[in-house]
């Protein structure tokens, strides 16, 4: 999987994603991180990359020039890799996007190669996200500063659900929303911490009462936490 990210701060994608697993993951080449920096494609002399909204009001937008030019260096970069000159798929980081879901993720892990555009001050110009963007996703409903942190939301998410990411895949598998349902509690060593037992049936060694209270517990907070999920099911 190849990840490009277009922004203006791109030295926050590479900071935030180089490390632990998914830096990783890089090393091994199991994915690739490029983010490229929407202010190199300005044509402006004082590589000024926003400006005023027609009809008024609070902030700036961010220009549409500057965001089809990096668009254009992002698929020369993929058919001189592919040899392709495809339309790749084009998210644009939005509050007022579908909301971002690990459904979401699964299906965008099966892409070759996946864009991310990130908004900055009051987002971009409506013209240049109808030539590029072909997905519309929030984080959630709250207006962050710009789309760097979803953007590396996503590219987490979606990086381990990649094959080999994770060392062991199951962890992907059995998590919190699969099937709709959070993840029940877990455990670790040791049995008892100040008089706090371990629940007797993960120590029996029997798996189908193993599985059978997992399952229990899962739905148990599923209710508490997230009733809204046991309704989709
Ligand atoms: N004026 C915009 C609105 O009301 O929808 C908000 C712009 S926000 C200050 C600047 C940029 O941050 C957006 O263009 C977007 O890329 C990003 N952003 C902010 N909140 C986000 C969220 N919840 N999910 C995804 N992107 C977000």
């Amino acid at each position: 999987m190849n990840f490009y990210v277009m922004t203006l701060f791109p030295e926050m994608i590479e900071q935030g994603l180089n490390t632990s697993i998914i830096g990783r993951a890089m090393e091994k080449d199991l994915l690739s991180l490029k983010a490229i920096n929407i202010r190199d494609y300005t044509l402006d002399k004082h590589k000024r990359v926003d400006d005023y909204p027609y009809g008024g009001g609070a902030g700036m937008l961010m220009t549409v020039e500057p965001v089809l030019r990096t668009y254009e260096a992002v698929r020369a970069d993929i058919a001189e890799r592919t040899g392709k000159s495809e339309r790749p798929r084009v998210v644009y980081l939005t509050p007022w996007g579908h909301t971002f879901t690990q459904k979401m993720a699964k299906e965008l892990a099966q892409e070759e190669n996946l864009v991310f555009l990130c908004g900055h001050y009051e987002g971009i110009d409506e013209r240049a996200l109808e030539e590029v963007a072909t997905d519309f996703v929030s984080i959630g409903d709250y207006v962050l500063t710009g789309g760097e942190l979803p953007a590396m939301v996503m590219i987490d998410a979606i990086s381990r659900l990649i094959p080999g990411v994770l060392n062991n895949e199951d962890s992907a598998e059995y998590e919190s929303f699969t099937g709709n349902l959070l993840e029940h509690p877990q455990y670790t060593r040791p049995e008892e911490y100040n008089g706090k037992r371990v629940p007797d049936v993960l120590l029996s060694g029997h798996h189908a009462k193993i599985e059978a209270w997992r399952k229990e517990q899962s739905i148990e907070r599923t209710k508490k936490f997230r009733p809204d999920l046991l309704e989709k099911m």
